[in-house]
């Protein structure tokens, strides 16, 4: 590819993942983005694979049992000039810190949020780390087909919960049964619900004073008259939309609509793509920056995903490139082990097959068959200078186990499994300071299940987990530390690195400690 392609490439691409709590509508607006891209002919595709009816791939045991494929990890299509990639973060039982990861490796996220319920847990949580990153985020008030809560008060409540100016970009006219349609703030047209065809879908405003032009039996509706009172207020004492603000996540655009019914999706996706941004530089450990469009390959590991088919112990490396052309076959640098590696086989993922992949760019997101060389975190390249991107950060866990080995026999293949597969980023392990027992640590279920189907299956090592349940894990500087200060409530313990953390049964239990010691300090990982 020569460089006016590859810049052209990459300037097409759109990388994003949707962040929402579970039966919001993520899968619903999503698989209406598949049609509008014409990778999917039916509406319920995606649905039935989520429920299980339409696993073929053989890849994870736990995946098929819980209906999840791999293949829906990553959805590529093209719609309006551009390269859509979508990727999934799992939500539910998946919920994992695969779910935060994923949001390292996308440049936008959208926000779907119930407009009957507003902003949940699980939004929150992954708002945050998104917040974190500085990108744009796009939120999608959804199921305007049922009656809702106050379009204002829904606004409001970004700012308040989520601490980020919302900026209407268009505005429901009446919801549930009374919805008649979307008051199109910045493209001058009002989308009708129910239109007769497809010629009455829109009516246009005119943008002068934002009024119907003409006749229109709309005119005569009391809603009419109250979305253009709603708009005088905005446009008074609303949010002023910020490009700059936006770019920075400082503040989202909102757009109203309903998944279910496809209502305001089709103008919605077409908006955010305009607005979203293409693949941009990357920081690397050295202090420089990485132009997308540079024309060495590279790219990142932020997520790997073990084969729990015993017959097939391959694993999955997904990889987010940030440079250059990929291309099948090619030799790249592990920048960790300084070793050289042949990437043969690799997969680009579509919405209804896997796909062999030819060539891949910046934004792309690239399966890699693993024997065992990839770990969370790791850059690969070519060329001569060395690329090594940011780490990526870790997210405290919420749920710990105590592990110990079923059979005291075999401790040898017990401590090799579980010093490699920590190795792999999935799961902490942390050791109490009083007795060295095993403690692993995770943000989901699931990836205890996973961890113990592979001690068996890969080290022979049939483990004990002993549910520990839900703490709240805080890092404490080793200078302060006491180990008089550890009790039931608080488990001191301590994490690969040596470093000491506690364990808090509850928050109670964590204000109870930091009122009888309020020297220490408490932190997080992020
Ligand atoms: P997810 O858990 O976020 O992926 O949510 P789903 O897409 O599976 O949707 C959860 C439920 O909400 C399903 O029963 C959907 O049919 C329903 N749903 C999704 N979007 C809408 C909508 O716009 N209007 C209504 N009334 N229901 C919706």
């Amino acid at each position: 590819m020569d460089k006016k392609t590859l810049e052209q490439e990459v300037a097409k691409r759109r990388t994003f993942a949707i962040i929402s709590h579970p039966d919001a509508g993520k899968t619903t607006i999503t698989e209406q983005m598949l049609l509008f891209g014409g990778v999917i002919r039916e509406a319920g595709t995606v649905k039935a694979k989520k429920s299980g009816n339409f696993a073929t791939s053989d890849w994870m045991e736990i995946e098929k049992k819980r209906g999840i494929s791999v293949t829906s990890s990553v959805m590529q299509f093209d719609f309006d000039g551009k390269r859509v990639n979508i990727l999934d973060t799992p939500g539910h039982e998946d919920f994992s810190e695969d779910t935060y990861r994923t949001l390292m490796a996308v440049d936008a996220a959208v926000m779907v949020i119930d407009s009957a319920k507003g902003i949940e847990p699980q939004t929150k949580k992954l708002f945050k780390v998104v917040k974190k990153r500085g990108i744009p985020i796009f939120t999608f008030m959804n199921k305007l087909d049922r009656d809702g809560r106050e379009p204002l008060d829904l606004i409001a409540e970004l700012e308040e919960l989520l601490d980020i100016e919302g900026v209407a970009m268009n505005w429901p006219m009446g919801m549930g049964k009374g919805l008649r349609g979307l008051y199109d703030i910045y493209s001058h047209r009002i989308e009708m619900y129910r239109p007769e065809s497809e010629a009455t879908r829109f009516v246009p405003l005119d943008p002068e004073t934002g009024t119907i032009k003409g006749n229109h039996p709309l005119k005569e509706d009391t809603i009419y008259q109250q979305t253009l009172d709603d708009i005088d207020l905005l446009s008074e004492a609303g949010n002023k939309f910020d490009r700059a603000k936006i770019a920075a996540g400082e503040q989202t655009p909102v757009y109203f609509g309903s998944a279910l019914t496809n209502f305001g999706v089709e103008s919605f996706l077409k908006s955010f793509l305009s607005m979203a941004p293409a693949p941009a530089e990357h920081e690397l450990q050295s202090g420089n920056t990485l132009g997308a469009d540079a024309p060495e390959f590279s790219g990142f590991v932020f997520k790997i995903q073990a084969n729990m088919n015993p017959a097939h112990r391959d694993r999955i490396a997904f990889v987010r490139i940030c440079s250059g052309e990929f291309q099948k076959g090619m030799t790249v640098k592990l920048a960790r082990t300084g070793k050289d590696l042949r990437l043969n086989n690799a997969t680009e993922f579509m919405s209804a097959q896997r796909e062999q992949v030819e060539s891949a760019v910046a934004g792309d997101i690239v399966g890699l068959y693993d024997t065992g060389n990839f770990q969370i975190g790791d850059s690969i390249y070519t060329g001569k200078e060395d690329i090594q991107f940011e780490k990526l950060p870790q997210f405290t866990p919420e749920l710990f186990v105590e592990v110990t080995a079923k059979n005291v026999m075999k401790q040898k293949s017990f401590h090799k499994g579980m010093q490699q597969l920590v190795q792999e980023g999935a799961v902490q392990l942390y050791k109490t300071y009083a007795t060295d027992d095993y403690i692993l640590g995770a943000v989901g279920q699931l990836q205890f299940e996973v961890f113990q189907f592979r001690m068996l299956h890969e080290y022979n090592s049939e483990v004990i987990m002993k549910p520990i349940g839900a703490r709240t894990a805080r890092w404490i500087d080793p200078e302060q530390l006491d180990p008089r200060m550890s009790s039931s409530r608080n488990l001191l313990v301590k994490d690969l690195q040596g470093n000491p953390l506690f364990l808090f049964e509850n928050r109670f239990a964590e204000n109870w400690f930091k009122d009888k010691y309020p020297d220490i300090k408490l932190k997080t990982l992020m």
